[in-house]
This record gives structure tokens, C-alpha cells and sequence, in this order.
């Protein structure tokens, strides 16, 4: 049996196969250009392994209702070449075989459950916070879809009293990643985040933010773990700032584990995406 994996990222596909166990073959990486070009490469790869089931984990906004018109579809995206692409229809047009289909942050919480952070769980969240951020939600062993698919890194936070940066959303302005993505941090400084020193101010504003959005995932979702990637969160100072405003914000209202243990980074790094896209094609094949 092999299993096929595509990590559709803004920047880069990674497309990648792997024997049963989840061991990979091979795996390539295609710039994210315009569907002609991307796709093109994508079939060149799978045309090669012959895979028995893949797994995509998408960028979006894309459609995770099975009884939509444009189910499969990646939809509102500022992509604007990708935009209304039909991403699972193409796919399934050319490999008459069973398909996973999910966001790419639903992917990577799948991966963290199963292989990383979160074994022996049954419910994790995944938060990358890097040029966006983006929330995948795991509860009762199964990625979350409903009407769509959680949008949680566009939560509504309340002001760092001392912030008066406006936002980059461009839907919301100062939502939670208008706020606290890499580019608010490095536009709000006017240094890439990733030159800022470990002491500045902007890891307080940035834990303030994070702080805020996991308290409402707890208070909604209650996951049993919340696991943080994205180049962002290489900031390790991060951690015990985001614990001190938790505790403060939280108040003792609800019981959660100790916060070391509840709130950690990612273990599989870069590989919790398409080893989450791997599983997909395993579940895929196996509810065939
Ligand atoms: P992407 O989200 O595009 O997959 P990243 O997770 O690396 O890629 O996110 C890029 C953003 O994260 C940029 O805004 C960059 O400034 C910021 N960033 C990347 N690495 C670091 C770092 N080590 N420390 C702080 N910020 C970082
Ligand atoms: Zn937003």
C-alpha cells in the first residue's frame, strides 16, 4: 500500500508518499504559483508512485461540506489565482482513488495527535502562528468540520493597552492574526520579527494576544492539549509569558492541566502537516 500526502501551503506544495507505516518515500516541494503551473508538477509526482489514497491538507478558506455545490473547492482566498479552484474535483479527475480532504492546520493537528505532541489524546488543537495564523481543531479523534471549517486564528481580542498598530487583516483589521501574525509584529516594530531581541517589549504584546485566543479555545473547545508552530513560536521566551497572561486572564475559572504540559510546541516541526495528510489517506482507504 502507498500513501500520498499534499501539504497545499501559500508558499510551497510538499507533496510526499510513504509505505503503510507511514515511513516516506519521497516528498518534493513545488512553489505555490498559479494552478496551471502548480498542479502540473503535483500530477507529475503522483503520476510517478501510483499512491492508493492521498491525503490534502489545504490552505484556505476551502469548502468542507460534502453537500455543498463546491465542496473541494479552495474558495475565498487572497490568492487570487487560486481562487474557486477546485482543487479535490481535479485531483479526483485524474486518480480514481479514495481522497482525505481538510485544511491544512486540521492536517497538522491530525499529524500532532497521532504521531507528536498529542499521542494518546483524543483531542488537540494545532495554532501555527507565522504569516497567518490558523487553528486546527481535533476533538473525539476526528479534524472538525461544520457549516466550514474553524477560522479561529481570525479571532476578536481585545487591545494591549500600549498597542495602537492597526492590523493587517485585511477582512477584520485587528482580529487575532491581523494583530499577531509575523508581519503585525514586524510592521508594528518596523524590524522582521525574527530580529526583534528575546527581552523587547513585542513578546509581552505577542503573549497578550496568544494568551487571550487560547483561553477562548479552552473555554469553547476544551482540547487536552494546545500545541503551537509556525515560525513565530520559534520564540521560546514566548511560552512562559503566554502562561503568566493564561493564568491571569483565566482566572482560576476553569481547570486545565498544568499549562507546561497543556500548552506546548510542536514535536514533529515541519513534518506535522503531511504526516497528518498521510493519515488522512490511511482513513480514507480504510472507510472506502
Ligand atoms: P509561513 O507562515 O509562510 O509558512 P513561517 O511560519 O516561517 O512561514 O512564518 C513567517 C513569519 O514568521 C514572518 O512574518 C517572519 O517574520 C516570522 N518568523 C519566522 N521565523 C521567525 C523567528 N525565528 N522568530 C520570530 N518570527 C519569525
Ligand atoms: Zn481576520
Amino acid at each position: 500500500m502507498i500513501y500520498g500526502a499534499i501539504e497545499a501551503g501559500g508558499t510551497k506544495f510538499v507533496c510526499a508518499v510513504s509505505d503503510e507505516n507511514l515511513t516516506i518515500l519521497e516528498r518534493v516541494s513545488i512553489p505555490t504559483t498559479t494552478p496551471e503551473e502548480t498542479m502540473k508538477e503535483v500530477f507529475a509526482f503522483f503520476d510517478q508512485h501510483q499512491p492508493n489514497a492521498i491525503g490534502i491538507g489545504s490552505f484556505g478558506p476551502i469548502d468542507v461540506n460534502p453537500l455543498s455545490e463546491t465542496y473541494g473547492f479552495i474558495t475565498s482566498t487572497p490568492k487570487v489565482a487560486w481562487q474557486d479552484y477546485p482543487f479535490l474535483n481535479e485531483m479526483k479527475k485524474r486518480y480514481d482513488i479514495p481522497f482525505g480532504w481538510t485544511t491544512d492546520v486540521n492536517a497538522a493537528a491530525y499529524g500532532e495527535m497521532k504521531k507528536g505532541a498529542a499521542v494518546g489524546k483524543s483531542s488537540c488543537m494545532y495554532i501555527t502562528v507565522g504569516t497567518g495564523i490558523g487553528a486546527g481543531i481535533v476533538v473525539d479523534g476526528k479534524v472538525i468540520h461544520g457549516y466550514g471549517h474553524p477560522e479561529a486564528g481570525h479571532l476578536l481580542v481585545r487591545r494591549h493597552v500600549e498597542d495602537t498598530y492597526e492590523g493587517t487583516c485585511p477582512f477584520h483589521k485587528d482580529c487575532l492574526e491581523g494583530l499577531a501574525a509575523g508581519p503585525a509584529i514586524g510592521n508594528r516594530f518596523e524590524t522582521p520579527a525574527q530580529n526583534l531581541p528575546t527581552d523587547h517589549k513585542a513578546w509581552e504584546i505577542e503573549a497578550h494576544y496568544l494568551a487571550q485566543a487560547l483561553v477562548s479555545y479552552t473555554l469553547t473547545v476544551s482540547p487536552e492539549k494546545i500545541i503551537f508552530g509556525g515560525g513565530v513560536m520559534k520564540q521560546k521566551q514566548l511560552f512562559p509569558l503566554i502562561y503568566k497572561e493564561f493564568e491571569k486572564l483565566m482566572n482560576g475559572y476553569v481547570a486545565t492541566p498544568n499549562l507546561e504540559d497543556y500548552i506546548v510546541p510542536c514535536q514533529l516541526e515541519d513534518n506535522a502537516g503531511i504526516t497528518g495528510c498521510l493519515l488522512l489517506a490511511e482513513d480514507a482507504l480504510n472507510n472506502k
